[in-house]
């Protein structure tokens, strides 16, 4: 096949798959032609076969690198491809404001993103999920771990590199660099959050379908406040199918970008929200308070009034954040570090505005360097990041080493040589869930069984993950602890 062939495939796919209209397929076939040094690109329709552009890029690439095209990478390359093929920006966000029905319009933009690649669903694919009512997780095979020293220094240093981070406004056609994605075929929707200019994007890594991330224009700190309950209030005004959850501000409890103002949104249902409402705590001005059934101790608010849940939400989360006991370890900050902090979760159901509010706290001493109501280190053989807004709500992303680490645990099962030494063996650091694995399964007949039982045993480490993080734990004394914090909030809000 000649190059004119290929790049003619490509641009009938950009017309057929993404919506790119007549005048534009001239600029466009322009611009590829400059990328690769021709002369001339004769353009003609033909039928396109694929639904995924993967085999495309593949061989488009290849035929590049043949021809001595100059690239970052051929991750680089081929999202510069597929962003020459997409329709600009202004196509995209007008399109997407003409659906009346707003799960039109995020479908459009969600589709757009698997069909040009920016969302690469065929990796995506890949990751492993497994879960149940209570908690879920994937295996993440398209992003490395981070830790949270790493995201504790990111806030304090000062970035001068272009793009300032990972969320700003100038990534938008960014070409990218070595460890650094392009951004040629992103596309976003420019939204108004409480008086301020926001915008949405489809996550690339899509943890979950339609994983969005909404974004503030400016590089500015993460923090919750009454601002940020009114915007999530605009957010599932206007998205009213979405969900819209916001880390908290503070590292250890946090997300991985501290730096940049933004939440995470989508149509999914994490557990947190499927979880029942154990009782009515107190009904004032319109607002409905119940504490519910959920790992991390948690309330729900709802009303059918924006306003005044606002109003209320905006006092539990000012009370929290001064709210200290000690007998319980609670300690709201040290000096001017505050260490106490709400994860707010918005969403609609019905005509009830809801919020789900989870008390976190980072503080972190002597015994608990990690932090006191973090991961208990008999479980960081799991998960040692922060546990941030998805985990917080059930939704577990994990680190891509686990598949392997499940795969050769499972071989360790089948031959039955479990017994082996904690220090002996190359799984050491896992040697207490295999344990737990045997004790709750016995030795399994087949690999697949295994890894059944092992995926079983992680999800059940994940619901003993939550309750180590949470600020009140279901122990005598825990729910002690809670009475007297719901009593004093009691007294500021009737
Ligand atoms: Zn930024």
């Amino acid at each position: 096949m000649d190059t004119n062939y290929l790049l003619n495939e490509l641009l009938n796919y950009g017309i057929d798959n993404l919506g790119l209209d007549n005048y534009e397929v001239y600029f466009r076939i322009n611009e590829l032609r400059r990328l690769f040094k021709l002369n001339e690109l004769k353009f003609s329709r033909i039928k396109n076969k694929e639904e995924l552009p993967d085999l495309l890029l593949e061989n488009i690439t290849k035929r590049a690198l043949d021809l001595k095209i100059e690239m970052i990478s051929e991750a680089h390359f081929k999202d510069q491809l597929m962003g020459i093929v997409t329709p600009s920006h202004e196509a995209v966000v007008q399109k997407f404001f003409t659906y009346s029905d707003p799960k039109e319009a995020t479908n459009y933009l969600y589709n757009l993103g698997v069909k040009n690649y920016y969302i690469q669903k065929t990796a995506i694919d890949r990751n492993i999920f497994f879960g149940n009512d209570k908690v879920e997780f994937i295996i993440n095979l398209s992003r490395p771990e981070k830790d949270n020293k790493q995201t504790a220094k990111l806030l304090e240093t000062k970035k001068i590199d272009f793009p300032a981070c990972m969320l700003c406004l100038e990534n938008l056609g960014y070409e990218g660099r070595d460890n650094y994605p392009a951004r040629y075929s992103i596309r976003i929707i420019p939204l108004t959050l409480g008086n301020e200019r926001w915008f949405m994007q489809f996550s690339p890594y899509s943890y979950f379908p339609e994983h969005a991330i909404l974004i503030n224009e400016k590089h500015q700190n993460m923090v919750v406040n009454e601002q940020t309950f009114s915007k999530m209030l605009d957010f599932v005004k206007v998205l009213p199918h979405y969900f819209v959850g916001s880390n908290a501000s503070l590292p250890i409890i946090g997300g991985s970008i501290l730096n940049h103002e933004h939440y995470q949104a989508g149509s999914y249902h994490t557990p947190l929200r499927k979880s029942t409402e154990k009782r009515l705590l107190l009904k004032t001005n319109e607002v409905f308070l119940y504490e519910i059934d959920w790992f991390l101790r948690s309330i729900r608010l709802k009303s059918e009034n924006p306003e005044k849940l606002r109003a209320i939400v905006t006092k539990v989360n000012d009370f929290w954040e001064n709210y200290s006991d000690e007998t319980a370890g609670i300690k709201a900050k040290t000096g001017t570090t505050q260490h106490s902090a709400l994860t707010p979760f918005c969403y609609k159901e019905g005509n009830y505005y809801v919020f789900d509010l989870i008390f976190r706290n980072n503080y972190t001493n002597k015994k608990y360097p990690d932090g006191v109501f973090h991961v208990a280190p008999e479980y960081q053989n799991i998960k040692k990041e922060a546990i941030g807004l998805l985990e917080a709500s059930g939704y577990f992303v994990l680190p891509g080493r686990l598949k392997a680490e499940i795969e050769r645990i499972a071989k360790v099962l089948v031959a039955n040589e479990a017994k082996i030494s904690a220090d002996e063996s190359p799984l050491n650091k896992h040697y207490r869930l295999i344990q737990d694995v045997i004790d709750k399964f016995g030795i399994p007949e087949n690999l697949d069984e295994a890894e059944e039982n092992i995926k079983n045993t992680i999800l059940d480490t994940c619901a003993k993950i939550l309750a180590s993080a949470s600020c009140f734990k279901a122990t005598i004394a825990g729910d002690k602890a809670f009475e007297k914090l719901i009593k004093t909030l009691e007294g500021v809000l009737l």
